[in-house]
């Protein structure tokens, strides 16, 4: 039988060279090796494998992009074809990753002063500390741009915050939680490292989710929650600086899409090849080819894009609707792809152990979060209409 692989044009060989390429196949063996068999069960449970993370920290892949600091220099593309690795074998490992890796060493790289570059980035790189990234709030979820009800006050050389923020990945375990709070006094949106062990700062982690269970959400509350001047981010002074790391995040979440899609993809094409009703593989029926074919095509597309998107981002020309453009695709396109690999399993396809069934499920996280598939559209339509429908 041919191989099964959902890199039909084989871009991952085209596009990277044998050093980069190299790094691709490493981190896709460790996830095979070490990922793979563990996962339903942690996921079943709604647990994190934190025996996993020294053997992440070995991959050196954190902070992939950045310059200094303990980090790679690496291209945006082959973080890309990594977040895609990550979640080809699972999304909530992926999502982890990419909340500590992109939006908290991200807001730390974009918008930090040096001294706290120097403080976290080297340790975040390692995971030797774990960081987490608040935005959303309970009552303010798309439009955290001009609604955020967290509130920042300036008190001498700190500030008080105050309020909830809802969803927040890896929160229950981090040592540092990028807050995003509204500034009283000005009124515009600034962001703030608060500790671990900070005593105005509570939080309860998020139960009964019915995707990416493996990632630990926390419900946060901020009461009187005292923050040095020394750890408010120094570069973010509006959203419009948020948003600079919520565009390189955003790319990266479009990435995971086509992961997620490819797992799904490749373990439904295994199972039909051995699969057989009426005597014959299912692989061999013209309709349960054309469900496939249609997968592969949705997938191929997606790759493609996110490649280009990849190649924008290294030549520093991404934009915030190059970001969403490819975010809104590929969460949709995923969507399709996941259950029609689960229509083609038939009822193994809501079982855990083959997986596709836990592919459909975080396929509909990746749709809501990064800002969701309407307010990325919204994003998309600004641009290329000149009319904001955001107000
Ligand atoms: P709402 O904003 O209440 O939206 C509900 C619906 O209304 C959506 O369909 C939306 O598209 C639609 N809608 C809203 N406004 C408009 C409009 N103007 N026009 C048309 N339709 C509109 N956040 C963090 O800060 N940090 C994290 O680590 C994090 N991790 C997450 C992990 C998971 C698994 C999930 C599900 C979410 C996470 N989030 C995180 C939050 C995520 O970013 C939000 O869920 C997302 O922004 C949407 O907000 P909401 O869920 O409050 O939906």
């Amino acid at each position: 039988l041919p191989p099964i692989n959902g890199d039909f044009y084989h871009l991952g060989a085209a596009a990277l060279d044998e050093s980069d390429r190299e790094v691709q196949l490493k981190v896709r063996a460790f996830l095979e090796k070490e990922v793979k068999p563990v996962v339903n069960a942690y996921w079943l449970r709604a647990e994190f494998p934190h025996e996993l993370v020294p053997k992440i920290a070995e991959l050196n892949i954190c902070g992939l992009t950045y310059q200094g600091y303990g980090c790679p220099g690496k291209s945006n593309l082959l973080e890309g074809m990594l977040a895609m690795e990550m979640a080809r074998v699972d999304t909530s490992m992926s999502t982890f990753f990419g909340v500590q890796s992109g939006l908290v060493m991200g807001s730390i790289y974009l918008l930090g002063s040096e001294a706290q570059k120097q403080e976290w980035l080297p340790d975040l790189q390692q995971f030797k500390k774990i960081g987490s990234f608040g935005l959303t709030e309970p009552e303010v979820g798309s439009a955290t741009a001009g609604g955020l009800t967290t509130t920042a006050k300036r008190q001498g050389d700190s500030w008080v915050l105050n309020g909830q923020k809802k969803w927040i990945g890896n929160a229950t375990f981090a040592d540092v939680l990028i807050i995003w709070a509204k500034d009283l006094d000005d009124n515009q949106v600034k962001g703030f490292l608060v500790r671990k062990g900070n005593p105005g700062f509570t939080v309860k982690k998020m139960e009964d989710k019915m995707a990416l269970r493996i990632v630990q959400n926390g419900l946060i509350t901020l009461e009187n929650c005292v923050v040095e001047e020394a750890d408010r981010l120094q570069g973010a002074n509006s959203f419009k600086d948020t948003a600079k790391v919520l565009r390189m995040t955003r790319a990266g979440v479009a990435w995971q899409a086509v992961g997620c899609a490819r797992g799904a993809y490749e373990s439904a094409l295994a199972y039909t090849r051995t699969r057989k009703q009426f005597g014959k593989p299912i692989a061999s029926f013209q309709l349960i080819q054309n469900h496939l074919v249609e997968m592969l095509s949705n997938l191929t597309a997606m790759q493609t894009l996110c490649f280009r998107l990849s190649q924008l981002q290294d030549q520093g020309l991404l934009t915030d609707e190059h970001a969403s453009l490819a975010k809104v695709f590929c969460s949709l396109r995923t969507r399709d792809v996941v259950s029609r690999a689960r229509e083609v399993m038939g009822g193994n396809g809501i079982l855990l152990e083959y997986d596709v069934a836990r592919f459909v499920a975080d396929a509909e996280a990746i749709y809501s979060y990064e800002g969701t598939k309407e307010i990325n559209s919204l994003i998309v339509g600004r641009a290329i209409t000149g009319f904001s429908a955001f107000v």
